[in-house]
């Protein structure tokens, strides 16, 4: 059986990445999610075992000195993980894996695996970033002030990855999604004039 392959999915918080990828996963029954460990308390709504594996600092770091992790990262003062060990059994099992993570996690998944494939989800403008951190409605204002500045350094990365989506109309970064993780990409290349000029303004347009 041929080996799955592995997708990795990142975004500044805003990007409208987390609605993507669950459509995503709707439409892609033969995409398998990643659901990654975490430090961080759940939202109102998140299941444990379904939105994330919620653990504590001490299971955390024991599963760090086990080894256990594929990637882990400290993101907004949590940390997050991705268990290697399921990750392998889907991919030998031939399914395609997707992984949502952030930059820093997306960055030891290409050491670690580079025969993966990465895509990053931009917003369309500073202004859309806001609106979306904002329309969430369960973070504090200091909460948001900080994902604003968070996201600059998530964009400085744009150009390591290997695809790049705009998500402005959202049925339409829907199916570039699809294209590319069916292997009909090659048009959506991270590194294309016009992902060059949005990732450049948006840039100029967010505190650092
Ligand atoms: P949130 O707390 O809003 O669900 O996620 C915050 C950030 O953590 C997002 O950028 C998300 O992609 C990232 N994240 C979620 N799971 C993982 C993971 O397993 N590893 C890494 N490195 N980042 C993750």
């Amino acid at each position: 059986m041929n080996r799955g392959r592995l997708w990795v999915v990142s975004a500044p918080s805003g990007a409208g990445k987390t609605s993507l990828v669950h459509e995503l996963m709707r439409r892609e029954p033969r995409l398998r999610f990643s659901i990654s460990y975490t430090t961080r308390p759940p939202r109102q709504g998140e299941v444990d075992g379904q939105d994330y594996l919620f653990v504590d600092e001490a299971r955390f770091v024991a599963m760090i000195e086990a080894g256990e992790f594929l990637e882990h990262a400290q993101v907004f003062g949590n940390r997050y993980g991705t268990a290697r060990g399921q990750v392998e059994r889907e991919l030998a099992d031939g399914h395609d894996v997707l992984l949502e993570i952030d930059w820093q996690g997306a960055a030891q998944v290409r050491e670690m695996m580079p025969e993966g494939r990465s895509i990053f989800i931009l917003p369309p403008s500073r202004e859309e970033l806001e609106r979306r951190l904002r329309g969430r409605g369960t973070d504090s204002e200091a909460v948001i002030e900080r994902r604003l500045r968070e996201a600059h350094a998530e964009l400085l990365q744009w150009s390591g990855f290997d695809y790049a989506v705009i998500n402005d109309d959202f049925d339409q970064a829907l199916g570039e999604l699809q294209r590319i993780i069916h292997g009909d990409g090659e048009a959506l290349s991270a590194t294309r004039p016009q992902v060059r000029q949005l990732a450049e303004q948006l840039l100029a347009d967010t505190p650092e």
